[in-house]
């Protein structure tokens, strides 16, 4: 088993000078030295395959004691030197000052076939960073965000990955509904991977202690590694990066949205500088359409977070980066300029996708115009987005109005109780988008191939996620392996995994875990 291990990020910041592993404030450095804790009867449930062959590695190598205990945090490897990062960040909108890898420890850097890997693990015990938490995490979260890691990387949406999810033997104490009934929960550690870690929050935290010596390594850092196509000089480079940075989350939001994914915890601390999808808490998948629908209750009264603003709040975001980046750009209007450009850009582009999602070219503004109608549409009455997007693939030109409907029939929740007059907004808009296909020169089966490209068949739903979670805490892993397997290809038909191609089920409507999430994890 080959390791090619570098250290890039430690040996461009300073390390914290204090060694001691107790939580406190942490400056004029990039990261402080940690060692993980030992679980004491680590056991991996679940590697990712496709990925540790990425990193040159066969499912033996997954399967050795070693990797084990690397990936466990029992060992570490010789030639390394774990680290926790310092970062701060907005969160709901207010400076939350220092915050950090409170319960991440990066290993190492692994380098394959010219590909970077950072290896970090998450619930491996605490940090300088931790505050006063105690830097683990349950199963139930890990498995959470080991899937969906793994979940949208095979959407073909860019985010960080999971390697491997490892119970520790060890149990955790978590208080899921916060509402003061603690319980014990099965510790696990998820090993994340990806070309690098660094937030918006790394940059905010060096520049709200005015620390602009680390400010500029960093920046230069990122540049080097992560952007080295930019080699413009001084603060033109620094603003090509912001542009870069704010061109790669736009492209992140407008996925999410098409997929229906709801990050849920969009705080700066949770924006990769690399357009990563990143940190999965309490996420969600939209079921039936709803704009305002935010699966974090800790968000439920503000909704900050919700579908439909995700795109707003990405640009908030960009915002503190710009005031971040400021020190070394200086230049106000130029700075204004590129988020006017995200605002202006979106609005383009996000008519376009939704078109784009029903087979329409979005050349012309009738096309975007019945792709946004339809958003409202889909509000007005329970309906599953997923499953209403890839059933209008079947429409075909030599349809009428009744057929169509009848096809997107199943993605309704309540058939049975809907009005006349949504029945008659319904009629309006497949009349109109029988128009659009029928004056399309696209042939049926050309447009739907390039709508089932773009629309998934299968998305981690949470009731889901919920019933691998609910099986693996009885140690039964057949539901994880199953939607592991299934969420690989999502985008496939799949007709052996037909079961899940179905509207969530009525006892998830209003259960924990399902239809809203804690940021207990
Ligand atoms: P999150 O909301 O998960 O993005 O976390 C926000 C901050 O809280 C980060 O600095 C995390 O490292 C920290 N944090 C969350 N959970 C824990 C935990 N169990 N132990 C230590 N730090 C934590
Ligand atoms: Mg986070």
């Amino acid at each position: 088993m080959q390791f090619n291990l570098h250290n890039s990020f430690t040996s461009a910041l300073p390390a914290d000078s204090i060694q001691e592993n107790k939580s406190r404030q942490v400056e004029g450095a990039g990261y402080s030295y940690v060692i993980p804790r030992k679980p004491s009867s680590p056991k991996m449930l679940h590697f990712a395959d496709e990925l540790a062959a990425d990193c040159g590695w066969t499912s033996e190598d997954m399967q050795s004691e070693w990797i084990l205990h690397l990936l466990s945090g029992s060992e570490i490897h010789p030639e390394s030197q774990p680290y926790a990062m310092c970062y701060g960040g907005h969160q709901f909108g207010h400076w939350a000052g220092q915050l950090g890898d409170g319960r991440a420890i990066n290993l190492f850097e692994h380098i394959h076939n010219g590909h970077r890997f950072s290896f970090q693990l998450k619930g491996a015990g605490p940090t300088p960073y931790s505050r006063n938490a105690d830097g683990l995490a349950v199963l139930r979260s890990s498995i959470r965000e080991y899937l969906c890691s793994e979940a949208i990387h095979y959407l073909s949406i860019p985010t960080t990955r999971a390697l491997s999810i490892i119970t520790t033997g060890d149990e955790v104490l978590r208080d899921v509904l916060y509402d003061g009934h603690p319980a014990m929960e099965k510790g696990a550690i998820i090993c994340r991977l990806a070309p690098s870690f660094i937030r918006f929050g790394n940059f905010e935290i060096f520049a709200s202690r005015k620390d602009i010596k680390n400010l500029k390594l960093l920046t230069d850092y990122t540049i080097q590694y992560f952007y080295p196509h930019i080699t413009s000089n001084e603060a033109t480079k620094y603003l090509d990066f912001f542009k870069e940075v704010s061109q790669r989350t736009l492209d992140l939001i407008l996925d999410w949205q098409r997929v229906g994914f709801v990050h849920g915890v969009m705080n700066t601390d949770n924006m990769s500088i690399l357009g990563l999808s990143i940190d999965y808490g309490p996420y969600g998948w939209v079921e039936d359409y709803d704009p305002n629908w935010t699966p974090n209750t800790t968000d439920a009264q503000g909704k900050r977070y919700r579908y439909g603003n995700q795109a707003n709040v990405a640009l908030w975001n960009l915002v503190q980066l710009a005031n971040a980046l400021y020190p070394l750009i200086e230049n106000v209007p130029a700075l204004e300029e590129v988020l006017e450009n995200f605002h202006t850009t979106w609005e383009m582009r996000y008519p376009a996708m939704l078109a784009n999602k029903l087979g329409l070219n979005a050349i012309e503004t009738d096309h975007k115009n019945l792709a946004l109608e339809l958003t409202n549409l889909l509000a007005e009455e329970e309906t599953d987005m997923t499953i209403f997007y890839r059933l209008i693939a079947h429409a075909e030109k030599t349809m009428i109005n009744t057929d169509v409907f009848q096809i997107i029939s199943p993605a309704f929740y309540n058939l049975e109780v809907m009005t006349d007059e949504i029945k008659l907004k319904w009629q309006n808009w497949i009349d109109r988008y029988l128009i659009c296909i029928k004056g399309d020169t696209k042939s049926d089966l050309e447009r739907k191939t390039e709508m089932n490209k773009l629309n998934p068949k299968y998305v981690l739903r949470n009731y889901m996620a919920h019933l691998a979670i609910d099986a693996a805490e009885k140690e039964d892993y057949r539901v994880l392996n199953e939607l592991y397997n299934l969420l690989k290809k999502p985008y496939d038909e799949q007709p052996e995994y037909e079961k899940w191609f179905v509207k969530r089920p009525e006892w998830a409507r209003t259960k924990i875990g399902c239809s809203m999430l804690s940021c207990s994890s």
